[in-house]
């Protein structure tokens, strides 16, 4: 036979799911050498997550694609609540806006897990032109860390024995039902004897110089790693309906929540098309079973539910009973599952800062919050324009700590809401008041869009460090404006041509970072005149930390992209009387003219508001900056504020620093 191959990537991703394939869109658009490998051969095809929160859309409109789930999703726009009257009769109390209105643009909108994973598929060919591609089915054997080499960024530390499988035994293992379903075995563990495809070509080992393990739940690389999750396994079983629905409920096209009598709790999700998914507490309907437990799991062994007696039948039937006497058939069945709810967390995301895992593999917990995918998403989000950033070489590596102590706070933020949310979901009916109920949902509620998520001080978030986990903070340059936070959007006046623009419209996920520099009315004041002039002058000098950092090769703006937005009436503003800096020329001398904004307060012309969103306030008012001071914001390339400064060369000189501390110069 021939020599089993060997190779070398910069970047492995072991486990194609949301976790991976976000990680995988972000590598391809940055053209980092990166693969992506998975041990099924199919991607997932029908059921489980299918919520993606207001700032995942957000995220999923910064590389281009916003416009799938726009038209494929069923938008969430009102949610409705109903609960028993005195007579134990099931009645509507409360109707409201789901989510947090003005928020993001965004609502949050479902569709089924495979669908998205389309979308993110379709954008990963786009951006690496068909050249990376999920390889299945391939299954890890091993994986070593070579702890000598560690700190050389040249070297391929981490080594991965993988082999390519035999189609036939790509696939899990569904238990005997005619529907899909989400209740099969896993495979690929420890016992594993499944084939190889024949001959030796099916083996590999790859050298890497980061591997990440977005291999779910039960994630292998979690495993090799020695990294064992930390929490408690509850007794509350849920079943997981998608159906099309025939029913007489009013509210059938609406988020609700159901709290029964006496029957249990339930969650309507309307989906695409005329689907429903349905949340459905099975306390009483499923048996515990005498189960051995396995080496790895730490459910403790008798108290396992038996997935396999879970029907699409059993759970239909107590949704009936808790939707009655409103009535419930299907007219078709699409998929369904049933689990126990494990809380765990792991407690560290990485090895060496060498091997990290992200979604599932570090976090587990019920879907009622709609979270998980969503926060497994973020996880690799955050994760990897770091990861692109030192493999690239423009950033030390110890950026990279602020992946764990970003997200472990986010997943422990979310398993301690779970806790609560699933305490009341499953408490025994009559136990929990309907009020707490709602007061739970609703604080929730703005967590839940994703918006919020704070990080804390760290080398990339210039703040004092929080003493509470709720504790925010804002500079007085910018009172509305939380450092540590995802920038909110909000309306701008683009300079160039009259023409309103969302800010997130000019903050794509390219892997820049922005400098926003709000440099108040400079037209009627000197000193700001002044500022903006010294400024823009020191960032077209050959001292500038923006060109230190830049690479010949590649465009003036893709290590940081400077931005200007001014709160001068737009009209009184003539182009030419912008500095250079913010008029830059490309190669050819050609201006990109998207780099100066105005406040929509000041923005004159035929396209002044009111627009179709409504007028709203100016982004000074919005952000809270003075317009006869001026701020400088520093925005991370994943959108969150990393630094807020004075808008002078003062301010300057301090981002000038603290870049410094982390970044590395290109030539
Ligand atoms: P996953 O989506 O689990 O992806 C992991 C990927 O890694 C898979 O493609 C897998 O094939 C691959 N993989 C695993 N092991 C290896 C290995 N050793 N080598 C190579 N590849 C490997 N969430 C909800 O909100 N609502 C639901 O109803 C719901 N139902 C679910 C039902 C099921 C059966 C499952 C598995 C998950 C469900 N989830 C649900 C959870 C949701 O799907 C996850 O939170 C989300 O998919 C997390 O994404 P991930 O990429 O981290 O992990």
């Amino acid at each position: 036979g021939s020599q089993a191959k060997e190779s070398n990537v910069d970047v492995l991703i072991i486990g194609a799911g949301p976790t991976g394939f976000m990680l995988a869109v972000w590598f391809s658009r940055l053209g980092i050498n990166a693969r992506i490998i998975d041990k099924s051969s199919d991607k997932v095809q029908a059921g489980q997550a299918d919520g993606l929160h207001p700032r995942m859309m957000e995220i999923i409109d910064s590389f281009g694609f916003v416009h799938r789930p726009l038209t494929e999703c069923t938008i969430g726009f009102e949610a409705c609540y109903y609960e028993p009257d005195a007579n134990g009769q099931l009645h509507k109390v409360d109707r409201r806006a789901e989510g947090i209105p003005g928020i993001s643009r965004y609502n949050g909108s479902v569709i089924h897990q495979g669908r998205i994973e389309q979308w993110f598929i379709d954008a990963i060919d786009g951006f690496s032109k068909g050249t990376m591609k999920v390889e299945r089915p391939i299954l890890p054997d091993s994986l070593d860390i070579d702890e000598s080499r560690i700190h050389d960024q040249t070297a391929y530390p981490v080594t991965v024995k993988v082999r390519k499988l035999a189609e036939q035994d790509a696939h899990p293992e569904q238990y005997g039902h005619r529907v899909q379903n989400g209740l099969h075995r896993q495979f690929g563990g420890e016992e594993d004897n499944r084939t190889a495809a024949a001959d030796d070509s099916a083996y590999e080992t790859i050298h890497a110089k980061y591997v990440l393990g977005t291999d779910g739940a039960h994630s292998w690389v979690r495993k090799q790693l020695g990294i064992v999750p930390v929490g408690e396994t509850t007794d509350h079983v849920w079943g997981v309906l998608d159906i099309v629905p025939i029913t007489d409920f009013p509210d059938i096209r609406k988020r609700c929540s159901i709290h029964s009598a006496s029957e249990g709790s339930m969650m309507v999700i309307p989906r695409e098309g005329v689907v429903v998914r349905f949340y459905i507490q099975l306390k009483g309907d499923v048996e515990y079973q005498e189960q051995p437990g396995t080496a790895n799991s730490s459910v403790p062994a008798a108290r396992r539910i038996d997935r396999s007696k879970i029907t699409a039948d059993m759970i239909l039937e107590r949704a009936q009973r808790i939707m009655a006497p409103y009535t419930l058939e299907p007219a078709e069945t699409l998929w369904f599952t049933g689990y126990q709810i494990g809380q765990r967390v792991a407690p560290t995301f990485h090895k060496h800062e060498r091997v990290f895992i992200a979604g599932d593999a570090c976090h587990t917990h019920s879907p009622k919050a709609g979270q998980g995918m969503n926060v497994s998403m973020m996880d690799a989000h955050n994760l990897a324009w770091k990861i692109a950033h030192v493999v690239r070489g423009r950033a030390r590596p110890s950026i990279l700590s602020t992946y764990e102590s970003e997200r472990l706070q986010v997943a422990n933020d979310l398993i301690a809401y779970d806790t609560k949310l699933s305490r009341l979901f499953s408490a025994p009916p009559g136990t929990i008041s309907t009020d707490e109920f709602r007061k739970v949902i609703e604080q929730g509620m703005a967590f839940s869009t994703g918006c919020p998520i704070d990080y804390d001080a760290s080398l990339l978030v210039s703040k004092p460090n929080r003493k509470t986990s709720d504790e925010t903070f804002t500079s007085s340059l910018a009172t509305r404006l939380f450092v540590g936070q995802r920038i909110p959007d909000h309306r701008m006046g683009g300079q160039c041509e009259g023409r309103p623009w969302w800010l997130h419209e000019r903050l794509p996920s390219t892997g820049a970072w922005r400098i926003l520099n709000f440099c108040g009315d400079f037209q009627s004041h000197d000193t700001l005149k002044q500022n903006v002039r010294d400024v823009g002058e020191y960032f077209v000098s050959a001292d500038s930390f923006v060109k230190r950092y830049t690479p010949k090769e590649t465009r003036f703006d893709s290590v940081v992209d400077n931005i200007l937005i001014h709160a001068c009436d737009n009209w009184a503003v003539e182009w030419n009387d912008v500095p250079e800096a913010w008029r830059p020329k490309d190669h050819r001398g050609v201006v990109d003219y998207w780099k100066v904004f105005g406040d929509m307060d000041n923005l004159q012309g035929n396209l002044n508001p009111p627009t179709n969103e409504g007028r709203t306030t100016g982004i000074y008012d919005k952000f809270g900056i003075d317009k006869d001071v001026g701020a400088l914001v520093v925005v991370r390339p994943d959108g969150h504020v990393a630094k807020v400064t004075r808008a002078d060369m003062e301010g300057v000189k301090e981002l000038e620093g603290w870049f410094g501390a982390f970044m590395v110069p290109a030539n």
